[in-house]
Parts: structure tokens; C-alpha cells; sequence
């Protein structure tokens, strides 16, 4: 097995638990292939007047529990494996989270950084052009990933709109909060993923005010989650990186002062007092805490044995290897994985869906409170089984979402 293939690794996943869950090989099958893919190309006019086409992919993978939900990529090295890879994890994280939905994911491959905003406008509008006839509240329900934002969201939940001759705001989650969007969606992933450090941090008799963390990845859930981290949850964050290096100071970085950095120079490098590190170094810093919230595959067989910290909370999808993560078992680090710790930003997804459904808006109080009981009850129930059958988290939490997909399908007569 490639140990570096997201769909080998999360079907592995799968498999580890498939006789705790004494499941036949016809259930197996069903749950290690997707059910539906669709890879296009999209043809878009680009600002010079001439047309370039994009390759695009969508995966529904499994919609027993209910309307597929998964983001939508912006990345030049996107793969349909790496859609698939991730489409199966969004159908356990949302089972696990017992969430009504299943798992999805799209992806179109680009650099936006290279496209105008008129251009990215017109490539997200062709996306839905395309992947309407799949889409839909009751369907399909797209939200932001990697280099995708709210504005990205807004655009296309305007076009599915357009084609559907009427406002449909719970076509697309993660938009602006102007535009039928939940408060506390662009910070849930960081956020939920704070409440499951907190969990994980009291059972073993510490506060998350007393830890020390790095952070790799300042994007979305990256600089959210060093931002809380700070203000709300009182660590002392020591490290972040982006795609150009990090930088390391311990005795704490000033958050806010470093989004004003990066917003100024375009990176988090060259930061007034503190050193600048290589992604690779920020890895292997001693802290309690590290967090990887870039993209998948950044701890790899290669790096794992340079990991210092105790805990390893996955706030990005996939960001160990197979290989890696049981490296990090063996030493006796605790992996806080994907599926249990970046759940956030699905359930407030689903937050705005059901807002949208009932035209209601709710204060941030509302949500966040609602997000901290669903972390806890998801942390609680994984840390409680991993205990009893003495297996990593990850293993449980794999338990308890396919588990509650196979009595789902067994009800509605497919297993
Ligand atoms: P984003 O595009 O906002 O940010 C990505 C960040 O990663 C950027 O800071 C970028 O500079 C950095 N990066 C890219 N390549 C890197 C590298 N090689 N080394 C270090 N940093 C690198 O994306 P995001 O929404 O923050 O998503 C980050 C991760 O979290 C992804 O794995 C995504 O699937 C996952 N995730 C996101 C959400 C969400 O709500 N946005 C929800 C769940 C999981």
C-alpha cells in the first residue's frame, strides 16, 4: 500500500474495524467503493478573453445516513483519489458526529493565486453549471475547503439559485453570514477542535491554559485555531507555518500581531521576534501540542520519529500517513484523529442548514454551545470505547461511525 493514498489509508481505516463489526464482504464492498464520481471538465473564460479548461471532480461516496456534504477544493495538484480519499472520510465524520448526512467532497484543480477574482467567480459558477443536476439541499451540499472561502460559497449558491429560479441558501454552508450563513461557521473546525484538545487535556489532569502548541498550516483552521488557542482557550502558542516556512518564539507569538504580518507581507515569515523554521522543524518542536491543519500527509514514515509532542490533534483531514500513525502509536503519542477532532466545521455546516431550512438565524452563543455538547459527546464516547477494547482513538471512532452507517443501510434493506 502507498502509505501516502488518503483512500487506501481511510479504507484501511475501515477494514480495522470490520471484525469487531462482524461485517460481510458484500457490506465491506459497498463501503469501500464510492457511490457515485463525476469528473469533468470545465471550460472558462479567462480575463485575457481566451478559454482554459479546468478539471473538476465530485464524489458523493455514501448516502445512507442521508444528502451527501463535503467541501469543495481549490488545489493544482488535486487527484480524484484524494476527492475519494476524503469523500469516505466526510461519511465517518459525519456518522460519527450522528449527524443526518453523508459524505461528499469536489475539488477542481488550479492555483487560484494565478486566477483573478473575475476569473475564480466564473470558474465557481461553472462548477455548478456543470454539477447542478447532483446538487442540491436534498442531494449534495458543497462547503469551503483548501482555498476556498464564504465568497466562494456565496458565488455559488447564487449561480445554483440562478438555475433554479429561486433563492436557495441551503444549496451550499460556509457562506457569509449576510447571505444565510451561521455565526461561528468560519472558526467551528479550530473551535470544535479546542473543545476535543480540552477533553483530551483534562483526562489526563492538565488545561488547555497551561499547554504550549504549534501549529502547521495558517489558513482557515490553521490561524483560527492559533487564535483561539490563545485568546479563548489561554495556551501559549509558540509556533505557526504556512506554505512558505513558520516561525518559532517560546515564550509565545501574538497572534493578531502575526494576521497583520501575513496580511501584510503574504507570509508569517520574517516575524519581529521570532526565528523563522522550516515546516519540517516546526514538527519536531517540544510542545504539548502540535497541531497539523495544512493539507494531507505532512507526518509520513520519513518525519514520524521526529514528532516530540504528546499529543497530535489532526485539525487538517489526513494529515498522518498510515505508516506514520502507527509509529506515533507505538511511542505512545495520543492521536486526536480527523474525524473526531476537525468535525467542527461539518457540524456547524449543519447548524446553517437547519437555520436555513427554518429561516431562523441564531446567535453565536447558540452554536457554539450547541458545538461544544456534540465535541464532548463525540470525544466522550471514543475516548470510553478506546479504553474498553484498549485500541487507538482512531480505531474507535472508525467503530462507532461505520458501525451506525451499517445499521443504517441493514434498515433500509442494502445489507
Ligand atoms: P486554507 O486554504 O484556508 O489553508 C491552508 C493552509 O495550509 C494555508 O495557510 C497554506 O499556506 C498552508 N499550506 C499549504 N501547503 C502547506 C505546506 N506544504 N506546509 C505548510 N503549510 C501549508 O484551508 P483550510 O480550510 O484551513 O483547510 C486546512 C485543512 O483542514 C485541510 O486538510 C482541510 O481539508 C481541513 N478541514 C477544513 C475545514 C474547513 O472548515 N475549512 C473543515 C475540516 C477540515
Amino acid at each position: 500500500m502507498d502509505e501516502m493514498n488518503l483512500f487506501e489509508s481511510v479504507k484501511k481505516n475501515l477494514c480495522s474495524c470490520s471484525a469487531d463489526l462482524s461485517l460481510d464482504e458484500n457490506v465491506e464492498a459497498l463501503l469501500k467503493n464510492p457511490q457515485r464520481e463525476i469528473s469533468v471538465s470545465i471550460p472558462v473564460r479567462m480575463d485575457n478573453g481566451k478559454i482554459r479548461v479546468f478539471q473538476a471532480f465530485r464524489v458523493q461516496y455514501n448516502d445512507t445516513l442521508g444528502p451527501t456534504k463535503g467541501g469543495i477544493r481549490f488545489h493544482p495538484s488535486e487527484t480524484i483519489d484524494t476527492i475519494r480519499g476524503l469523500a469516505a472520510l466526510m461519511t465517518w465524520k459525519c456518522s460519527l458526529h450522528n449527524l443526518p448526512l453523508g459524505g461528499s467532497k469536489g475539488g477542481v484543480v488550479c492555483n487560484p493565486r494565478d486566477l483573478s477574482t473575475g476569473e475564480r467567480e466564473r470558474l465557481s459558477r461553472s462548477y455548478v453549471q456543470v454539477m447542478y443536476p447532483y446538487l442540491g439541499p436534498d442531494r449534495d451540499i458543497p462547503a469551503p475547503d483548501v482555498y476556498t472561502d464564504a465568497q466562494t460559497m456565496a458565488w455559488m449558491m447564487d449561480e445554483y439559485s440562478r438555475i433554479a429560479g429561486k433563492t436557495t441558501f441551503g444549496s451550499f454552508t460556509g457562506k457569509p453570514v449576510s447571505l444565510g450563513g451561521s455565526e461561528g461557521r468560519e472558526e467551528a473546525t479550530a473551535r470544535g477542535g479546542w473543545y476535543v484538545i480540552r477533553e483530551a487535556l483534562q483526562e489526563r489532569g492538565m488545561e488547555t491554559g497551561q499547554s504550549t502548541v504549534a501549529i502547521q498550516g495558517f489558513g482557515n483552521v490553521g490561524s483560527h485555531a492559533a487564535l483561539l488557542g490563545q485568546e479563548v482557550f489561554g495556551a501559549r502558542v509558540v509556533a505557526v507555518s504556512d506554505s512558505t516556512g513558520g516561525i518559532y518564539n517560546p515564550e509565545g507569538l501574538s497572534i493578531r500581531q502575526v494576521l497583520a504580518h501575513k496580511k501584510k507581507s503574504g507570509s508569517v515569515r520574517n516575524f519581529p521576534g521570532a526565528s523563522n523554521l522550516t515546516n519540517e522543524e516546526l514538527l519536531a518542536l517540544p510542545v504539548d501540542i502540535l497541531i497539523p491543519a495544512a493539507l494531507e500527509n505532512a507526518i509520513t514514515s520519513s518525519n514520524a520519529k521526529l514528532v516530540r509532542a504528546p499529543i497530535v490533534a489532526e485539525f487538517a483531514n489526513g494529515p498522518l500517513s498510515h505508516d506514520a500513525d502507527d509509529i506515533l502509536f507505538d511511542s505512545g503519542t495520543t492521536v486526536l484523529p480527523d474525524l473526531l477532532a476537525n468535525g467542527g466545521g461539518v457540524i456547524v455546516s449543519y447548524f446553517e442548514m437547519v437555520q436555513n431550512f427554518n429561516m431562523d438565524h441564531w446567535d453565536a452563543s447558540i452554536v457554539n454551545q450547541r458545538l461544544e455538547n456534540k465535541m464532548k459527546d463525540a470525544y466522550q464516547a471514543v475516548s470510553r470505547l478506546a479504553e474498553r477494547n484498549n485500541v487507538p482513538l482512531r480505531k474507535a471512532a472508525y467503530t462507532i461511525a461505520v458501525a451506525r452507517v451499517v445499521n443504517a443501510m441493514r434498515m433500509r434493506g442494502w445489507a
